[in-house]
């Protein structure tokens, strides 16, 4: 019985495009379905071996043009379709992700599209005004018709098929103005598209060739492609472009990658690996749908397409291949998951790709930037998660801008230029470069010429904690605790206001209880009237992000209020406590709230602000 389906609507618009708005890229239909033809058959292979439902066969891909009516048949004996994944997979636009393909469809350009949504099937229709598939899978008594025109529906219905594998029939559309379809019914143009996009399919890719010998047409079967996966042919054998084109085919990426790893391992282990870094990450690289992985070859024969056992998380970025012969093919996915030859493979590949970065860092420090540009919060979580486990791993991958330097910097180029006599590694938390620069507590810094680490990310602290010290060198936060190391010849001055001013300072702490733990004579400020930093433990910038997760939890940083006599702001505000002690309440108030706006924390209850500046303001 034949049934007639409606495509779901994202596939419609999909389709919609593929029709009427690509006129760069037809030719990449044949790539498309190629490598779907290839997969099908690396599938059956596979299951072939722990399922003996599934027979093996000779495999092969075959490519039957007939001009007079205008179709082209790819041919595969791979793993087939049942009914169900005939509606599941070419009714709906592959799992690849729909919505995210659906909101990028008005920014991004068509080929881009194509290249990142794997949409690979549906590029039939660039040159098909109709498609034919018929498939069987070995799960089935029967085979299936699958019909349509691309425009809103298809069509399935029965059929006898013997062989298991999948036909399709694309009835190639009459030349358009600009656009020659008949070529794709040629002999020779087939087969240089075959040579450029799919040269490395390991399995053969045939088709007849019809010759004239002796005034006759006699026809032969020939093979289009090398079939040597790329990654097993020598390394000056292989143009950065293939390498660049194959990249791209086999991991859905638009832009050549930024670093191509490759490399063979001979000896107790055999293996080659063939890695790289895509130049941006996934739509989805920063949630939970992303997966890491490695596809996973013994012999050149497929197995697995996301091994994660193969790449540890802060390293996830890095996507590409494995092909060992070590591995028995006869274990289960679950047994390989805890196979010791995997765990090898994944300690050498972690150091080569650290080294490989290393060598980026220290030769091609432009690349390496954007590298770590849209990587660096991998590595920071790396460096924090597991209690700063791997550390030491990570730890000279990582950057940052500092108060004297516009270029970012390493932590040990940081170590290389400060003073023997300094003992800490300064930082300063923040949401901007100028808001900084400009804290309060700069100011100390600047004075003594201590250079200080900017951090922007949220995970910085975080992950300073995890470190704790870098090459023993302790870190800190000039926003936290006391500074007494920076401030030792200021301490006698400190001593001798806090003296001086001690009745206006217990009044500024008594009227400032809810708020702070205590009001002290800063040694760290010189232009700022006041600063607020926090006691030991959690900082106020950790508060901020500690208090945006989502388990309901509330955070406060034990908040501390450092003033400044020196400034003129105190001494007018001290000189007015002494006229009119009843003032304290407005005075404590303004320098409270000056601190937390110099520190870009919001004002719980900016009128008290306000009211307090006006009432100062009106009493001069
Ligand atoms: P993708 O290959 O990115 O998953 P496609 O639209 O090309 O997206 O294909 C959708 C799905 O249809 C494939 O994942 C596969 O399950 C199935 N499929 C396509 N072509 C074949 C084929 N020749 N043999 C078996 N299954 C196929």
């Amino acid at each position: 019985m034949k049934q007639t389906k409606q495509f779901k609507t994202e596939s419609q618009r999909l389709l919609h495009l593929m029709t009427h708005s690509i006129y760069t890229h037809h030719e990449i239909f044949l790539r498309e379905l190629i490598s779907n033809s290839s997969d099908a058959i690396d599938k059956r292979n596979f299951k072939s071996l722990t399922d003996e439902n599934v027979p093996r066969a000779d495999y092969e891909i075959r490519l039957i043009a007939d001009e007079k009516a205008r179709t082209l048949t790819i041919i595969d004996n791979g793993i087939g379709l049942t009914e169900e994944e005939l509606i599941e997979n070419l009714g709906t636009i592959a799992k690849s992700g729909t919505k995210a393909f659906q909101e990028s469809l008005e920014e991004k350009n068509d080929a881009e599209l194509i290249g990142q949504f794997g949409v690979g099937f549906y590029s039939a229709f660039m040159v098909a005004e109709k498609v034919e598939v018929r498939t069987r899978s070995p799960f089935t008594e029967s085979g299936f018709l699958w019909t349509s025109d691309g425009v809103s529906d298809y069509t399935i219905e029965e059929l006898e098929k013997d062989l298991i594998g999948t036909e399709i029939t694309l009835y190639i559309r009459e030349d358009a103005e600009e656009i020659d379809f008949s070529k794709f019914l040629k002999f020779y143009e087939l087969k240089s598209l075959v040579k450029k996009y799919s040269d490395y399919i390991r399995y053969p890719i045939k088709m007849l060739e019809t010759k004239t010998e002796d005034k006759k047409e006699i026809q032969e079967d020939v093979i289009l492609n090398q079939m040597t996966p790329i990654w097993k042919r020598s390394k000056s054998d292989v143009t950065e472009e293939e390498m660049n084109e194959f990249f791209k085919h086999q991991f859905n990426e638009y832009d050549a990658p930024l670093k191509t790893i490759h490399t063979n391992v001979e000896g107790m282990l055999t293996y080659t690996a063939l890695l790289f870094i895509p130049k941006k990450p996934a739509y989805n690289f920063y949630s939970e749908s992303f997966e890491k992985g490695l596809q996973l070859y013994s012999k050149s024969v497929f197995i697995e397409d996301k091994n994660k056992s193969l790449i540890p998380d802060y390293f996830k970025f890095v996507k590409g291949l494995v092909d060992s012969a070590d591995l028995s093919l006869n274990l289960s996915r679950e047994m390989l998951q805890h196979d010791r030859q995997l765990k090898k493979i994944e300690s050498h590949l972690e150091k080569k790709i650290k080294s490989e970065l290393e060598a980026l860092l220290a030769d091609d420090r432009k690349t390496y930037l954007e590298f770590y540009e849209a990587y660096k919060l991998t590595l920071k979580y790396g460096i924090y998660d597991m209690f700063g486990m791997n550390k030491d791993k990570l730890q000279d991958l990582i950057l940052f801008e500092t108060s004297k330097s516009e270029e970012q910097i390493t932590l040990k180029e940081y170590l290389d230029r400060k003073p023997e006599s300094q003992k800490f590694i300064y930082y300063a938390t923040g949401k901007s470069k100028s808001r900084m620069l400009n804290l309060p507590q700069m100011d100390a810094m600047k004075s003594q010429d201590i250079e200080v680490l900017l951090c922007y990310d949220d995970v910085d602290e975080f992950m300073f904690q995890a470190m704790q010290n870098y090459q023993e060198i302790p870190f800190k936060s000039i926003q936290q605790g006391d500074l007494e190391e920076v401030l030792e010849d200021k301490k006698k001055e400190v001593k001798k206001q806090e003296k001086d001013y001690k009745d206006f300072l217990k009044a500024l702490k008594d009227n400032l209880k809810e708020h702070v733990k205590d009001v002290k004579v800063s040694a760290r400020l010189t232009e700022s009237p006041v600063c607020i930093v926090s006691g030991e433990g959690v900082s106020l910038e950790m508060e901020k992000v500690l208090n945006q997760m989502p388990n309901g939890e509330t955070f406060k940083a034990e908040r501390i209020l450092e003033v400044n006599p020196n400034h003129a702001l105190f001494k007018k505000l001290y000189d007015t406590f002494q006229e009119d002690s009843e003032s304290i309440g407005s005075i404590a108030s303004l320098l409270y709230y000056q601190s937390l706006v110099a520190e870009g924390i919001p004002l719980e209850n900016p009128k008290a602000y306000t009211d307090a500046l006006t009432n100062l303001l009106s009493k001069s």
